[in-house]
């Protein structure tokens, strides 16, 4: 069996608490390795040693810091397709998939090459007589980010990029169910040239989150999951006197207005509602056509598209749609969902219950489910299903469909798909959720742009990436500064240089 490990002082090292989780191919069920779960003192010794490396790496000009990102985005290119095999065995996820999870971490790692400019401080020459005032904006120290399984090249590098390159030391906690695609990026964050100590990728489940938690020397967590851990984190890291950023779950509305073009529309609903299995936070899990003619011709035409679905293991070629959902619990909790969404009284018009693939009876595969006629009391109306299942609520006016994005508990993404600008601009406008698309279904801020979401899918009060990840990583110091000569100009201050 094989045994992965923690990353620690540029070394993989062995798991010493004794304590392991299998890690699945979940396109197989089968064990392929196990990971080291760390204990408290593990942890520490990581935060220790990385408090050590810290000062140095804090201290190289951030051009310097920003060539160790550029050298490192050539080694993700290079790697690409070692990098996106190894996360679609553990993930699930087709390989386009995979290499978008790459793709889309690169592309954050380009915009921290920028790290000198985004670090350029303010400067007021001559505030008052011989009176400079500057800021600048200056690393944490020790930081630290929690993230989920589903993107698990991605989301470490939407923490690591910006903290590494504010001059942080940083220690990752990734997911434990696929935890071997992070091991990679740290050893080529050395191959780039990031001295030892300054990454720490520590293994682990609550015991280390906790560890993270009440470690005094940890200035700042970044943490990506679900919302009830994202609420958690948030309370005792916050307790705990740190800067803390967390982002939850979604229930992502998409609203379908009867000028729409419906076939666009129903294509993009394939794409966001059950693409990578619907395990994606910007994922579209509710359809609000308006009017019932609009409802019942997107539904004709989702039908047959839900048909064409191909679902497999990524080793079945690039025309396989999604693969498995990440684990059997996981499939359990969908297929849960869906006989409850039955049982409340929805119309499951597609049923997906039953989908088995032959040779891989074993995997946790999920067939595509369409509901119909789900109403607001519905536990599939409620709740974040993570899985291949797009729920239709009928809205009856635009009014009406705003109400259900901006009435439900998350505020991570939404779409509006129309052809009318009036309505567009409305609903950017008056809609209280992060990120807001207009015809295009999922809208995923590009880098240099900030990510985050509202209500229960965001606490904390910088976004992810973009600017803000750079003020997140940062703490702002202000110089007031007068020197003598200012005085000798005529200036009225009674200033009496040091002798
Ligand atoms: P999760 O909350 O189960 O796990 C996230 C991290 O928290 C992991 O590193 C895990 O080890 C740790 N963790 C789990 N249980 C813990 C506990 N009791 N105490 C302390 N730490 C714990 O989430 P997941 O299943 O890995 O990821 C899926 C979730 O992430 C979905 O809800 C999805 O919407 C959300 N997500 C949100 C965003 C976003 O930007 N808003 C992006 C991606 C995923």
């Amino acid at each position: 069996m094989k045994e992965l490990t923690h990353w620690i002082n540029g070394k993989h090292v062995k798991g010493t608490s004794g304590r392991f989780a299998d890690v699945m191919n979940p396109a197989t069920g089968e064990v392929q390795a196990r990971v080291p779960l760390a204990s408290k003192a593990e942890l520490d010794h990581a935060v220790a040693e990385a408090a050590k490396a810290q000062p140095k790496w804090g201290a190289t000009n951030p051009q310097r810091r920003g060539r160790v990102m550029m050298e490192f985005v050539r080694l993700l290119n290079r790697d690409m397709d070692k990098l996106a095999e190894a996360l679609s065995r553990e993930h699930g996820k087709t390989l386009p998939d995979a290499k978008g999870d790459v793709q889309r971490g690169l592309e954050v790692m380009e915009y921290c090459i920028n790290a000198a400019q985004m670090l350029k401080g303010e400067f007021t020459d001559s505030a008052g007589p011989g009176i400079d005032m500057y800021s600048m904006r200056q690393p944490l120290g020790v930081a630290a980010g929690i993230t989920p399984f589903n993107f698990p090249a991605m989301i470490p590098m939407w923490k690591m990029g910006p903290a590494l390159a504010c001059g942080n030391a940083f220690i990752l906690k990734p997911s434990e169910r696929d935890p071997s695609v992070p091991l990679m990026l740290a050893e080529l964050m050395q191959e780039a040239g990031l001295p030892d100590g300054v990454l720490q990728v520590v293994n682990g489940d609550k015991e280390s989150v906790d560890a993270i938690l009440d470690n005094p020397t940890v200035a700042a967590i970044g943490f990506v999951g679900s919302t009830p851990i994202a609420e958690y984190i948030y309370g005792r890291g916050c307790t705990n006197g740190k800067r803390v950023q967390c982002f939850g779950g979604a229930k992502n509305h998409m609203i379908i207005m009867p000028d729409a073009d419906l076939d666009q529309a129903a294509d993009a609903l394939i794409g966001a509602g059950y693409g990578a299995a619907g395990e994606r936070c910007m994922a579209i899990s509710v359809a609000v056509p308006v009017g019932d003619k609009t409802a019942d011709e997107l539904i004709k035409r989702l039908i047959p598209r839900i048909e064409k679905l191909k679902v497999g293991p990524y080793t079945a070629g690039n025309d396989v749609d999604y693969g498995p959902v990440v684990t059997a619990a996981a499939k359990a909790n969908i297929l849960k969902l869906v006989e409850s969404g039955i049982a409340q009284g929805a119309k499951l018009v597609v049923d997906g219950r039953d989908f088995k693939l032959q040779g891989y009876e074993d995997g946790y595969f999920v067939g595509p489910h369409l509901f119909d006629h789900v109403t607001r009391d519905m536990d599939i109306y409620k709740k974040e299903i993570f899985g291949p299942v797009l729920s239709t609520v009928r809205a009856k006016t635009y009014e009406e469909a705003l109400s259900y994005a901006m009435d439900h508990e998350y505020g991570n993404g939404t779409a509006i798909f129309t052809r009318d600008g009036d309505t567009a601009r409305d609903f950017a406008n008056r809609i209280n959720i992060g990120m807001i698309g207009i015809n295009v279904p999922i809208p995923v801020p590009l880098a240099y742009h900030t990510f985050g979401g509202w209500k229960k899918s965001g606490f904390g009060d910088l976004n992810q990436h973009g600017p803000d990840a750079f003020r997140f990583y940062t703490r702002t110091k202000t110089i007031t500064s007068r020197w003598p000569s200012g005085i000798r100009q005529g200036g009225e201050f009674n200033f009496k240089p040091m002798e």
